[in-house]
């Protein structure tokens, strides 16, 4: 058995957050049945949509293509259970905090039915760029929540020196446990998963960090790591401290690198990837399971029996707290994801998806009390595991000074929520940052529509100048050679010149 290593970097502020994960953790993942609807949102990842190929009246089988990427930056959906396509409408999705976006409608014919499996026999047998292929195909996004496409993100690493692959599973947000849970009972998918992803970018070093206050987690990897004998993966503890779980505070802790302002983890040589992604990609290469289920932690004050599910994509989250016991009488509030990061949706109607890690139902609607005036008292700063500088921030936000934001490193800010918990004059600084930096995006993407119609406007110019010159310069040549025809030619000649509508390109 391989004991876990502690040689770590230093984390700047965080914070020791209460846990509240024992109450979900006390149970093994309970399975939901596939329900009578299901309900797969088009917008799922980072990037474009995702264009539907299947029509309404079509039957589809579990597992098969529903829509296919638009574009370089994209995951496919599949259906997540046979039935027929019966809608192709709008609906509340928990993206736009109940709001409705496009989504595709099954109606499941209860025989879960799937497509043939096509699970690949040996991948070491494949080129690493055809394995990467592979995964393209499967659906596979970031399931720590962020849900970048992972094919993008493995295809990104290997035009770098990427050294290192850190599999995170630090979790460190209060009440979530989905991850805690799989490594506990699906050690060898996660760990087969790192060992597909480290051929698939051609390195020989993996990293699964896992924070101290998982020993059971950290107990099953470290068994099946010494089953798997494979001296390349690394168990490395980490401090349970909020944010550790974050790509580059985790790239700092586990090596010590820092990732460089406005830079990846991938310019220090590593490549951060989530747990439940690597179980995901081991399903679908070794069985040939695209992503069509998840485990997500349902708990709080507000639910009857906190406990991990694991439901088909595309379940509605109302379904998802029936199998939790229900709410209680104290439901008051929705969450999908953490307290700190999540987001509140003001319906149940709305589907888990790929990135719902946690559904948090809590008795209080959460209120950070009246808004004072900053008092300068620099906690903010203390905490922010980015150092910068929240009070000065904030600052720049109220005088909307973009260039101080940017000089002051708004961009860095991973919107932890940190700073606004220990702010003493409850000034909501995570919603102004998130707000100014969709602000400084929009503007940016504006000045970069503006550039290339700039640029395409300057063509255009160059294209009718070139035409006129070249005409001017063929109809001299014309008149040179009817000299010798006489005075008629040369008169037709300049005729032709003179018409604007003759052969004029514009
Ligand atoms: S914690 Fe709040 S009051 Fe203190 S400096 Fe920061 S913004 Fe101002
Ligand atoms: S939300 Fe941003 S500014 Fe506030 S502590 Fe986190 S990283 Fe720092």
């Amino acid at each position: 058995m391989s004991a876990p290593t502690y040689d770590l970097g230093k984390l700047h502020g965080g914070l020791r957050l209460p846990a509240h994960k024992n109450a979900s953790t006390a149970e093994p993942i309970k399975n939901v049945p596939v329900p009578a609807q299901l309900i797969l949102p088009i917008e799922q990842h980072v990037g474009e949509p995702a264009q539907p190929v299947v029509g309404i009246g079509d039957r589809v089988l579990k597992g098969q293509l529903v829509a296919e990427p638009d574009g370089e930056m994209g995951a496919p959906i599949h259906a997540s259970s046979s039935g027929t396509i019966v809608a192709i409408e709008r609906w509340p999705v928990s993206r736009r905090h109940g709001d409705k976006a496009p989504c595709i409608i099954i109606e499941c014919d209860g025989k879960d039915e799937a497509i043939a499996d096509a699970p690949i026999e040996d991948y070491r047998s494949l080129a690493s760029a055809d394995l990467l292929l592979r995964i393209l195909d499967g659906g596979i996004v970031g399931l720590g929540g962020a849900v970048f496409p992972t094919a993008q993100k493995l295809m990104q690493a290997r035009t770098c020196e990427t050294e290192f692959l850190i599999l995170n599973g630090v979790e460190c947000e209060p009440y979530i446990s989905c991850d805690d849970v799989l490594m506990r009972e699906r050690a060898p998918a996660v760990l087969g998963g790192a060992q597909i992803l480290m051929h698939a970018l051609n390195i020989n070093t993996c990293y699964v960090a896992v924070e101290s206050d998982k020993p059971e987690a950290i107990a099953c990897l470290a068994e099946v790591l010494g089953e798997l004998d494979d001296p390349r993966i690394v168990l490395k503890q980490v401090p349970t401290i909020y944010p550790s779980g974050g790509e580059d505070q985790l790239v700092q802790l586990v090596t010590n690198r820092e990732v460089p302002s406005g830079g990846l983890p991938t310019d220090v040589g590593c490549l951060v990837q989530n747990v439940g992604t690597a179980a995901a990609v081991a399903d679908w290469v070794l069985r040939g399971e695209p992503l069509i289920s998840r485990v997500t932690t349902i708990t709080g004050d507000g639910v009857a029996e906190p406990v991990n599910v694991r439901a088909r994509i595309g379940t509605t989250i109302e379904e998802a707290i029936h199998y939790a016991g229900g709410y209680t009488d104290r439901a008051k509030h929705l969450v999908i994801g953490g307290p700190m990061t999540g987001k509140s949706v003001t319906t149940d109607e709305v589907p888990l998806v790929k990135a719902s890690n946690c559904v948090l139902v809590l008795a209080e609607t959460p209120s950070a009390g009246d808004e004072l005036p900053c008092i300068r008292c620099g906690d903010c700063a203390a905490v922010c595991p980015v150092q910068l500088l929240p009070q000065q921030l904030f600052w720049y936000t109220c005088a909307d000074d973009e260039k101080k934001l940017r000089e002051f490193g708004l961009l860095d800010c991973i919107e932890c929520g940190c700073c606004d918990l220990v702010c003493p004059s409850h000034i909501p600084l995570t919603a102004d940052f998130r707000m100014a930096k969709g602000r400084i995006r929009e503007l940016a993407d504006e000045k970069a529509r503006a550039e290339r119609a700039r640029k395409r406007f300057e063509a255009r110019n160059d294209r009718i100048e070139r035409e006129l010159l070249e005409r001017e310069a063929e109809l001299d040549r014309q008149k040179e050679s009817a000299k010798a025809a006489g005075p008629a030619a040369i008169a037709e000649i300049l005729k032709r010149k003179q018409k604007p509508g003759n052969g004029d390109p514009e």
